[in-house]
């Protein structure tokens, strides 16, 4: 599972976890800081991967930055933190299409105006020699909208494995937020109706 750090110098928090064998350094927005803060995630403290997923689709997590090389050496003593009994697998997070690699990712278009292709890329793999990008952009910036009109103004041909995946992340928190709203109108509801004519329309703390 990932663990919230706290910077030694700065008060402010990262979080280190272990994807695909990589120890991965997320930085935090303070929206991020906040959003586990409320949910009484204090530093040193694991979190289930779910969180570090939702922060990451939107934007409140990120990789890359200057300080991820020595943050990983600081903290090699604490790799036994991932592993393990974590519902949501670490493959759930959008890896570059060339290398795997999960830091610093860009959605790229290339190819003929008639053909284009999207994938996911590193830094070190959108550098590589070969077709120019039509469009480079960093995932952090693109939620589901955005997503689908870029398609659309793109007639994109084909998608990659790791953007098809990326769509499945964006996907996957817009249903989940459908799904607890469903189960709140569902105890709304429930509580109406187990209210007997004595109780009147009293609601109970539950
Ligand atoms: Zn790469």
């Amino acid at each position: 599972m990932p663990r919230l750090h706290k910077y030694r110098d700065r008060n402010v928090c990262y979080v280190l976890t272990a994807i695909r064998g990589a120890v991965v350094t997320f930085q935090l927005t303070a929206e991020g800081e906040k959003k586990l803060a409320a949910a009484r995630i204090g530093p040193n403290e694991q979190f289930p991967r779910a969180l570090l997923l939702d922060l990451y689709r939107t934007g409140d997590a990120f990789t890359g930055g200057s300080a991820a090389a020595s943050l990983a050496l600081d903290s090699a003593g604490q790799l036994e933190m991932d592993f393990a009994n974590d519902p949501d697998p670490e493959t759930a997070f959008p890896a570059c299409d060339v290398c795997g690699g999960v830091n610093d990712l860009y959605l790229t278009i290339r190819g003929k105006p008639e053909d284009l292709v999207a994938q996911l890329q590193c830094a070190a793999c959108r550098n590589l020699p070969g077709t120019p990008s039509d469009s480079c952009i960093p995932i952090g910036v693109l939620s589901r909208p955005v997503l689908s009109r870029l398609f659309q103004v793109k007639t994109v041909g084909s998608r990659s494995s790791g953007v098809k995946q990326f769509e499945e992340l964006l996907r996957s928190e817009f249903e989940s937020k459908w799904e607890a709203l469903r189960e709140r109108r569902g105890n709304a509801q429930t509580s109406l109706f187990d209210a007997g004519p004595g109780n009147g329309l009293k609601l109970s703390p539950s």
